[in-house]
């Protein structure tokens, strides 16, 4: 007696009902049958709703072509259609993505086309987001002007932008493959900032070099975070980065500017009392002698008044040339304003501030300074000398003392040094 689970069970036609699949049944290009599943996969309340109607209705015009011919085949009673996938417009007007699969039934004297079809409308949306997600990185690459990039666990890159052409002169296919560090100006100035990143997991802003397919060396700024694979172990890096160079130099354009005096290029008033200051705590850290002189041109104004504001620029900027071919490297001369000069000698007693001082004031009474072309004026300078002290607290502690010494100079006569 045979066994019970081996006998086949017969199926009845309303197992159809029941098939987690769309059934159809199509005779001359018309729906005439539909089980529940297509019912609900092309949105009609009830089988009336599509019966009869021409298959054409409910396809897509681009596809329609292509499935009337595989109908047809199967009506013509060949050999069944491979699965396919075409769209269709359901009873509610939305678009579906199916995917059919039909054959010939034979009905009597003649055949129809029996297909079967799965919506696959969700599988095509997550295509097309994956489509659009991956256009709107491209696009993002293609439009960025910082360099996105990312290595792998040896260094070497796996990916950079198009935007390295215009900030490293390589195209992404020349570095792509090529060990990230070649790039750097020397390769180990790479390796700060792995261990940063090996470190803490990623670096923001973090600064380096790198040098271009022409030689110039840029300045650039790296934000990356670390990458891991499945089981946790390094395996490069991703981040972007780019070419600061520019912002450097403004900030150093604007460092300079910060300390340096418009007219003459020397130190400004901040920086030379700073400079002072810090000349001072080494004073008091038991450092060498250090004199301090401030310096005021005679009856400057007469200058101006005679020449113009112009001329008197001119002059000043020739006074300060001047001073400077009479300076060691270790000078500092700085512009207190108008036409008052600081001059702060480290490593000079008071003898040897009080030659320098000397020097600068025969130098300016015999050097005739041309104010206009072919106009030539003499000009003397005042200038009062000081010894710094280990009991200056600050720098106007001893300017203080040095514009006492300069009002001196003025009142016994001008051109003259007084201390
Ligand atoms: P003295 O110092 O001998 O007493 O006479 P002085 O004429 O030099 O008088 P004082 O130092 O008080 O005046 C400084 C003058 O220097 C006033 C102004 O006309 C001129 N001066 C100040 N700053 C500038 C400047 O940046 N450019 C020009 N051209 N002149 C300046
Ligand atoms: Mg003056
Ligand atoms: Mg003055």
């Amino acid at each position: 007696m045979p066994d019970q689970d081996t006998q086949p069970i017969n199926p009845d036609m309303h197992w159809l009902e029941q098939l987690p699949a769309g059934v159809i049944l199509i005779v001359g290009e018309r729906l005439r049958y539909a089980n529940a599943e297509a019912l609900r996969l092309i949105r009609a309340a009830a089988l009336h709703e599509v019966l009869g109607r021409s298959v054409q209705d409910f396809i897509h015009p681009l596809d329609l072509a292509r499935v009337l011919a595989r109908i047809r085949r199967a009506e013509r009673g060949e050999a069944g259609n491979p699965p396919t996938e075409f769209r269709v417009y359901a009873c509610d007007g939305s678009l579906r993505v199916l995917a059919m699969t039909s054959t010939p039934l034979r009905l009597g004297d003649s055949w129809a086309a029996l297909a079967t079809f799965m919506d696959l409308s969700a599988r095509a949306e997550m295509d097309a987001r994956l489509r659009e997600t991956d256009d709107n990185f491209q696009r993002m690459m293609n439009t960025m002007q910082d360099v996105f990039y990312r290595t792998d666990a040896d260094g070497i890159t796996r990916y950079v932008c198009p935007a390295v052409r215009n900030v490293l002169g390589y195209s992404a296919e020349e570095i792509v493959g090529l060990p990230a560090a070649m790039f750097y100006p020397d390769p180990v100035e790479r390796e700060p900032l792995l261990a940063a990143i090996r470190r803490d997991g990623f670096v923001h802003d973090f600064p380096g070099r790198m040098r271009r397919k022409d030689g110039r060396i840029i300045d650039i700024a790296i934000s990356t975070q670390i990458l891991r694979d499945e089981q946790g172990n390094y395996a490069g890096v991703e981040g972007i980065w780019r070419d600061i160079t520019e912002r450097k130099r403004m900030e150093r354009e604007l460092a300079r500017l910060a300390t340096r005096d418009d007219l003459t290029g020397i130190l400004n008033r901040r920086a030379l009392l700073e400079h002072l200051d810090t000349a001072l705590q080494d004073l008091r850290r038991g450092g060498p002698p250090l004199s301090v002189l401030l310096l005021d041109l005679d009856h400057f104004k007469r200058v101006n008044d005679t020449w113009g504001h112009g001329a008197g620029d001119a002059a000043l900027c020739q006074f300060v040339a001047l001073i400077q071919t009479q300076l060691r490297e270790i000078d500092q001369l700085g512009r207190l304003g108008g036409e008052e000069f600081v001059l702060v000698l480290e490593q000079s007693d008071h003898e040897s501030a009080q030659a320098v001082a000397e020097r600068i004031r025969r130098v300016v009474q015999d050097t005739p300074f041309v104010i206009d072309a072919g106009h030539a004026v003499q000009l003397t300078a005042s200038l009062g000398l000081t010894a710094a002290r280990v009991a200056d607290r600050r720098a106007s502690d001893v300017l203080e003392r040095a514009d006492r010494a300069l009002y001196r100079a003025k009142a016994e006569g001008r051109n003259r040094v007084s201390a």
